[in-house]
C-alpha cells in the first residue's frame, strides 16, 4: 500500500498495518476497539493522552449502556468497580428536592444510572480489550494527519515521544471527540448549532454529606455535584462567552453564587482559591452531514458533538460503536468494507442522533432560561408528583433513542 505521506523525506517514520485504526480512546473508541478485537478484527486504538485520567468527561453510564455490558457478559465485573447507583435524578431548589427522572421501572437489568469516573470505565474497557490478541492500544500517540492514496484514506500519521508513526489501515475510524482533528483534515460538511451555554468545571473537597441529588438551582445559578468520594466534581452553567465577566466579578462572588445554589458546598468552596482550579468546558453541538469518506468513518462526538444536557453523549457514543461493530466487523475481517457499508451505518445512526440533539437543544435552552429567570416550581412539583411522567423521562434519558444491541461476533479466544 503506498500513500502521499510516504513521499516525506527521511527519517521515515515507524509504521505498521492493521485492518482498522481507531483514533481516540474515549467511550466510542475504546468500545469499538474492544468489540472489533472480540470479533477477531486486527485493530489499533490511538489515544493522545498518556492515560485516561482527566476530568472533562461525563461520569454517567446509562441503563442502555449497562445493558450492552450485560449482553457482552461484562456487567458483573463492571459493577464490582466503585460506582454510585442513582435510581432517580433529582433537582434541589432552596432546600426542596424534586424527583424528576425515574429509572426504577425500566425493563433493564440495571434500573439506575451508574456514576463512575470515566477513567475507571475506560480503563475497564482497555483491560477487557487487551485480553484479545488482535487489540493494540497506543497511548501518548496523537493522530496529526491522514494518509491517502487516490481518493481513499489509507491510515493516519501520528506523533509520539519517539517520533512520528504511520498506521496503514483498511478503515480509519475517527473517535477523537468534539474537536476532532481527523474531521478537520477532511472536507466533510458540518452543521453547527448555536449553544447558549458553557460549563465551568471544578472540584470541591467534601466537607459534609449532601442529599442524593445531582442538580441544584438557586440565585440564578445551576450547579451539578457528582459524588467522587472525598470530593465533589462540580459543574456550573454560564452564558456562552461570559467567562471573562464571571472572572472580573471575582472568585468570592463565584463561590457565593455556587454556595447559594448548593449550600452543602459552602465550607468546601473555601478551597477554591484561584481561577486555575476552574476549567472552562466549551459546549458544542453539531453534526456532520456525511459521516464518511472512502476509508474513513466518523462516530461519537467526532460525527455529532453532544451538549452536556441530559448527560447522554457517552451513551450515544457507545451506541455508535456497537452499531459500527455490528455492521462492519465481518467486512473488516475480510477487508471488504465499501462506501455503501459506511453509508448504511450513517443511515442507521443518524435518526437517533437527530432526535437526541433536538432534545438536547431544547434542554439546553431550558437550562439557560432556568439560570436567568425564576424556576418553574409549579411545573417541577407537578412532574415530581406524576409518576408516569417521571417514568417516561426515565425511559428517554436512560435508554435514549435508537438503542443498539450486540450482534457482532465473538470470534477469538482470550490471550
Ligand atoms: C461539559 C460537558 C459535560 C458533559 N457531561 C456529560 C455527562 O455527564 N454524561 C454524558 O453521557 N455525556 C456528557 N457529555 C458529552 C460527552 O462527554 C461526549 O458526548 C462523549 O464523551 C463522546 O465520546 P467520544 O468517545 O465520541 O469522544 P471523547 O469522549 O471526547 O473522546 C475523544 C478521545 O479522543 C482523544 N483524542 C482527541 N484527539 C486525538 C488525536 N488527534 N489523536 C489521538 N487521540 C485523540 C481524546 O484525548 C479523547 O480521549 C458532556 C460534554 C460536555 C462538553
Amino acid at each position: 500500500m503506498s500513500s502521499e505521506a510516504e513521499t516525506t523525506p527521511a527519517p521515515s517514520p515507524r509504521s505498521w498495518d492493521t485492518r482498522c485504526c481507531v483514533v481516540g480512546g474515549g467511550p466510542a473508541g475504546m468500545m469499538l476497539g474492544y468489540l472489533l478485537a472480540r470479533a477477531g478484527v486486527e485493530v489499533t486504538v490511538l489515544e493522545k493522552h498518556a492515560d485516561f485520567f482527566r476530568d472533562f468527561r461525563g461520569d454517567t453510564i446509562h441503563p442502555a449502556t449497562t445493558e450492552v455490558l450485560a449482553e457482552l457478559g461484562l456487567l458483573d465485573e463492571f459493577l464490582r468497580l466503585p460506582h454510585t447507583e442513582v435510581p432517580e435524578l433529582r433537582l434541589g431548589i432552596d432546600g426542596r428536592t424534586f424527583g424528576l427522572v425515574d429509572f426504577r421501572h425500566l425493563r433493564t437489568r440495571c434500573k439506575f444510572m451508574a456514576f463512575m469516573p470515566q477513567w475507571d470505565f475506560l480503563n475497564f474497557l482497555a483491560t477487557q480489550a487487551k485480553q484479545y490478541p488482535s487489540f493494540r492500544l497506543e497511548m501518548s500517540t496523537e493522530a496529526t494527519g491522514l494518509l491517502r492514496h487516490g481518493g481513499q484514506v489509507t491510515g493516519v500519521r501520528a506523533r509520539t515521544a519517539q517520533g512520528d508513526v504511520e498506521i496503514r489501515a483498511d478503515l480509519t475510524v475517527a473517535c477523537d471527540g468534539r474537536f476532532s482533528r481527523i474531521r478537520q483534515l477532511t472536507d466533510l460538511p458540518v452543521r453547527e448549532f448555536a449553544m447558549p451555554i458553557d460549563v465551568l468545571w471544578f472540584r470541591v473537597p467534601r466537607s459534609e454529606d449532601a442529599p442524593p441529588t445531582l442538580g441544584y438551582l438557586g440565585g440564578g445559578q445551576i450547579v451539578i455535584a457528582i459524588d467522587r468520594g472525598d470530593y465533589w466534581q462540580c459543574g456550573t452553567i454560564i452564558e456562552k462567552g461570559t467567562l471573562t465577566q464571571v472572572q472580573a466579578a471575582g472568585l468570592a462572588v463565584f463561590r457565593d453564587r455556587v454556595a447559594h445554589a448548593a449550600p452543602f458546598l459552602a465550607a468546601g468552596l473555601a478551597a477554591l482559591t484561584g481561577w486555575d482550579q476552574v476549567r472552562l468546558l466549551s459546549v458544542r453541538s453539531n453534526r456532520l452531514r456525511r459521516w464518511y469518506q472512502p476509508g474513513l468513518l466518523c462516530i461519537g462526538d467526532a460525527a455529532h458533538a453532544m451538549s452536556p444536557a441530559g448527560a447522554a453523549g457517552v451513551n450515544y457514543a457507545i451506541a455508535d460503536a456497537v452499531a459500527t461493530a455490528n455492521h462492519l466487523a465481518a467486512r473488516l475481517r475480510t477487508g471488504t468494507v465499501v462506501v455503501a457499508d459506511l453509508q448504511r451505518l450513517q443511515r442507521r445512526r443518524e435518526p437517533a442522533i437527530r432526535g437526541a440533539q433536538a432534545l438536547q437543544r431544547r434542554q439546553t435552552r431550558q437550562l439557560a432560561r432556568l439560570a436567568q429567570s425564576n424556576p418553574p416550581i409549579q411545573l417541577l412539583r407537578l412532574i415530581s408528583h406524576t409518576p408516569p411522567v417521571k417514568r417516561l423521562l426515565g425511559r428517554i434519558v436512560g435508554l435514549g433513542f435508537g438503542r443498539e444491541h450486540i450482534h457482532s461476533p465473538n470470534h477469538t479466544h482470550h490471550r
